[in-house]
C-alpha cells in the first residue's frame, strides 16, 4: 500500500479537540488507501513546562535526565492520537521511539538520528495495522538512554520516517498555511508560495523562519522527501499548503523567492588588529571554542600592517564572544586596541535560485534600500542568498522594501 507521512505540530495537537481534528485528517488518508505513519509533536507549550521544570530542580541538570524528562510531552500525544484513532474504528497504535528503534547518536538534546529499521512497524502494517502513530522528538542511544533531537525536532523525525518508509509524502500540520514570501506580520502584501526548492527553504530555515527545522530540511533534500507544509485547520486539497521540493519541479523561477530577517544579531568589530598570516584562525578559533556562532564576517583593508575585523553573531552570545575575545587577548594570542559591540542591528536577507539566472539581484536590492535611506553596514553572499547587516530600527521597511522591488506580491508561485 502506498504510505504517506503525516506530521501534527503542537499547535495541532494542543488539546483533545484538536487531536480529534487532526485524526479525522489522518483517517480521510486511510480511506483514500494510504498506510500512515504519523508523528506527533508534544502540546504547545508543553516542552517549554517540562524544560522549565529540568531548570528548575538542576541548574546544571545531567542532559541525559533532561532528555528523559522532555521526551515525555510526545509520549502522551502518541498514546492520545492513536486511542482516538482507534475510537473511529482504525487500526492504529503508538510507538515511543526506543521501541522502532529510532537510534540516534549519544548527543543530548541534540541527537543525529542514525538510523530507522522498518521490521517492527512493517510488521504491523503487514497484520493490519494501517497507522503508526510515533512520537516525534525522540530516540535511544547507543547506551540505550533516550535522547531528543533539539528543539523543533519532530519535524526531522517525520522528515527520517518518510525516508526510511520510502514515504510518498511528509505532510506536516501545522497553525499557518504555507511558506510565505515574507512573514505576513511585517509585509501584508507577503504571498504563499504553491513551491519552494529545497535550497531555498535550508536557507530561510536558518536564517530563522520558524515553519520547519532546519535539519529537516537538510535530510529532505538529501535524500529527495518531498515535503508538503499545510494547516491542520482548514480543509485542504492536494494543492494545498507548499509544496518543498527539487527545483527541477519548480518552472517559473524568480530571481528572488523570499525576503528573511533575523531581528537578533549583533555586529562586532575588533579595531586594529596585526593584519598577519594566521590572524583569522587566532580570533575565530577562540570564539568557536566558546560556542559563538559567528556568521557574516569583513577584513577591512590594512594599513601599516594593521586592520580592523568585523563579524557578526546573535545578539544573546555577545558577552561570551567578548570574553574570549579578552582571554585571547590576555593570553598574548591576538591583539587589538578596541573591541566595539553593536547590539542594535539586524540582518535581512534575500534568498532564490533564481539568482543564478538572473544578473543584478544585489544591485536591486542596494538600489531598494538606498532609496529608503537605509545604510548597510555588512554583505554577504552565496550563491542564492544576499545577506545585509542594517539597524534594527530600518527592519521592517527594509523587508517591505524588497519584497516591492522584487516583486514578491504578484509573482507566479
Ligand atoms: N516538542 C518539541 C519542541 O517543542 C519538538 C517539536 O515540537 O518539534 O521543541
Ligand atoms: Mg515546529
Amino acid at each position: 500500500m502506498p504510505l504517506l507521512v503525516m506530521k501534527f505540530g503542537g499547535t495541532s495537537v494542543a488539546d483533545l479537540a484538536r487531536i480529534r481534528n487532526a485524526a479525522e485528517k489522518v483517517k480521510r488518508e486511510v480511506e483514500r488507501g494510504y498506510d500512515v505513519i504519523v508523528i506527533v509533536s508534544a502540546m504547545s507549550g508543553r516542552t517549554n513546562e517540562l524544560v522549565g521544570w529540568v531548570e528548575q530542580t538542576s541548574p546544571l541538570f545531567d542532559a541525559r535526565e533532561y532528555d528523559a524528562v522532555v521526551s515525555s510531552g510526545e509520549n502522551v500525544t502518541a498514546g492520545l492520537m492513536a486511542l482516538t484513532l482507534q475510537e473511529m474504528e482504525i487500526p492504529a497504535r503508538s510507538w515511543q521511539g526506543w521501541q522502532v528503534p529510532v537510534m540516534t547518536t549519544s548527543a543530548h538534546s541534540a541527537a543525529r538520528i542514525e538510523d530507522i529499521p522498518r521490521a517492527n512497524i512493517d510488521a504491523k502494517f503487514a497484520e493490519g495495522m494501517r497507522v503508526a502513530v510515533v512520537a516525534g522528538f525522540q530516540g535511544v542511544s547507543p547506551e540505550g538512554r533516550i535522547t531528543t533531537l533539539g528543539r523543533g525536532g519532530s519535524d526531522t523525525t517525520a522528515v527520517a520516517f518518510a525516508a526510511a518508509f520510502d514515504a510518498e509524502r511528509c505532510d506536516i500540520y501545522t497553525d499557518v498555511d504555507g511558506v510565505y514570501t515574507t512573514d505576513p506580520r511585517i509585509e501584508d502584501k507577503a504571498r504563499k508560495l504553491d513551491k519552494i526548492a529545497f535550497e531555498e527553504m535550508l536557507e530561510l530555515a536558518s536564517l530563522g523562519a520558524k515553519v520547519l527545522q532546519t535539519r529537516s530540511v537538510e535530510l529532505a533534500m538529501r535524500y529527495k522527501v518531498r515535503l508538503r507544509v499545510l494547516s491542520s485547520f482548514e480543509e485542504n486539497t492536494e494543492n494545498s499548503g507548499t509544496l518543498v521540493c527539487d527545483e527541477e519541479e519548480i518552472m517559473e523561477q524568480n530571481a528572488v523567492s523570499g525576503v528573511a530577517y533575523s531581528r537578533d544579531e549583533a555586529k562586532m568589530t575588533l579595531i586594529s588588529v596585526a593584519d598577519r598570516p594566521g590572524i583569522a584562525a587566532a580570533i575565530f578559533g577562540p570564539l568557536a571554542e566558546a560556542g559563538v556562532n559567528v556568521d557574516m564576517i569583513v577584513q577591512n583593508i590594512s594599513e601599516e600592517g594593521r586592520t580592523d575585523m568585523t563579524f557578526s553573531c546573535p545578539v544573546n552570545q555577545v558577552a561570551r564572544a567578548e570574553d574570549a575575545l579578552k582571554k585571547a587577548k590576555a593570553a598574548g594570542e591576538i591583539n587589538y586596541h578596541g573591541l566595539v559591540a553593536d547590539t542594535d542591528v539586524a540582518k535581512v536577507s534575500v534568498v532564490g535560485i533564481g539568482m543564478r539566472s538572473h544578473a543584478g539581484v544585489a544591485n536591486r536590492m542596494f538600489d531598494a534600500l538606498a532609496r529608503e535611506g537605509i545604510n548597510i553596514k555588512v554583505i554577504t553572499t552565496s550563491e542564492i542568498k544576499i545577506s545585509v547587516l542594517i539597524d534594527r530600527k530600518y527592519m521592517e521597511l527594509a523587508v517591505q522594501a524588497l519584497h516591492d522591488a522584487f516583486g514578491l506580491e504578484n509573482a507566479a508561485g
